[in-house]
């Protein structure tokens, strides 16, 4: 794999910056199902280096601040930034400090951080806090890059994820339907529509109930979500995201925990298994297919993690059978749960 800076280089204005890459990019974009004259497609981001979308603004920003001369990189996180800014930093040689809101990232995301060798700082609040105090350190001093998505260039390499789609379908979407956090990747996705040609979706931003800034027009000043990377009440790139969905004559939705739950249950039963922020997309797509609102055409969901980044979640709805067993329970069991002895199980 050759990462996306060389993949898509004359689309980054990058000139001859030399890529920082992990080999991020070129995910799978499946089909999933055909319901009525809706065809859904998943593009699985978990598959990037380091389970989220994250790495292809990643590597930009940090391609970027290394050619620069930045002697370190900062930024505050609710985990896929904190353990993408550590491993391109470590690529590249470069010291890395996160900053995250104490006790509301994943373990899975932590250790990430850690492996890599960050710095790994919390703050008593929540990660609006966070990115006001990184954004203000790297104000002060020209020592470190802070590469948050307010960094320019993190969206620049997210547009790639948009280029993608549009080279797999042979056209961009109809429809195009992601979760929404910081607000930085709904941004991202349609200015890669426009800049790469081929059609621009109408952008779907799907937000937490609790956690809905964007939905209800209003910050929030506690935001509330088992979608621990989508808990954001106060996103840094709320104007781009509201243009993009008016130009595009889109919408934002707000869906509950519950329904996230049951979106994560449904797609892991298809064989994919997404972090819950990943799965609001699908819970979006399941609500407005409920409500006979799913529009026409190709739909396709931005799955932006892995769920192995969060391990904890779905211990609420999964069951392991505990009890061991032997050659004639486990025979037992089989008939059981196949039906009655339908099916031959051979001794
Ligand atoms: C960062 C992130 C989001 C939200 O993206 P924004 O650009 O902050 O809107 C969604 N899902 C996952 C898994 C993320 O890591």
């Amino acid at each position: 794999m050759r990462g996306v800076i060389e993949r898509y280089r004359p689309y980054l204005d990058l000139a001859d910056t030399p890529a920082v890459t992990l080999g991020e990019g070129s995910t799978p974009l499946i089909s999933w199902a055909t319901w009525g004259t809706t065809d859904i497609f998943l593009k699985l981001e978990g598959t990037n280096p380091t389970g989220s979308f994250k790495d292809r603004g990643m590597t930009v920003a940090i391609s970027v601040a290394r050619q620069q001369g930045a002697q370190a990189v900062i930024c505050a996180s609710t985990g896929n930034t904190a353990a993408s800014a550590a491993a391109y930093a470590a690529r590249a040689g470069l010291p890395a400090f996160v900053v995250a809101p104490r006790g509301q990232i994943t373990q899975e995301k932590m250790l990430q951080a850690l492996v890599h060798q960050a710095t790994f700082l919390t703050v008593d609040g929540n990660f609006d806090a966070a990115l006001a105090m990184v954004r203000k350190v790297a104000e002060r001093t020209s020592l470190v890059t802070l590469v948050n998505s307010v960094n320019p260039w993190r969206l620049r390499g997210q547009e790639t994820g948009a280029y993608e789609i549009v080279d797999d379908l042979g056209r961009a979407p109809d429809s195009l339907v992601l979760p929404v956090g910081n607000a930085g990747n709904i941004s991202a996705y349609f200015q890669g529509f426009k800049r790469y040609g081929h059609g621009v979706p109408r952008m779907l931003g799907i937000q937490a109930q609790g956690s809905s800034p964007l939905v209800s027009g209003q910050d929030v000043e506690n935001p509330e979500t088992i979608a621990s990377a989508i808990r954001i009440g106060k996103p840094a790139s709320k104007h781009l995201a509201v243009k993009a969905v008016a130009e595009s004559g889109g919408a934002f939705l707000a869906v509950s925990d519950d329904e996230i739950l049951d979106a994560q249950r449904e797609l892991a039963a298809g064989g994919v298994f997404v972090e819950p922020a990943s799965a609001t997309a699908y819970a979006g797509i399941k609500r407005l297919k409920a409500q006979d609102m799913l529009p026409d055409g190709i739909v396709a969901a931005i799955l932006t993690g892995t769920g192995l980044k969060d391990g904890h979640t779905p211990l609420k709805w999964t069951q392991a059978k505990t009890e061991s067993t032997d050659a004639d329970r486990l025979e037992e069991t089989l008939r059981t749960l196949l039906n009655g002895g339908a099916v031959h199980v051979a001794h």
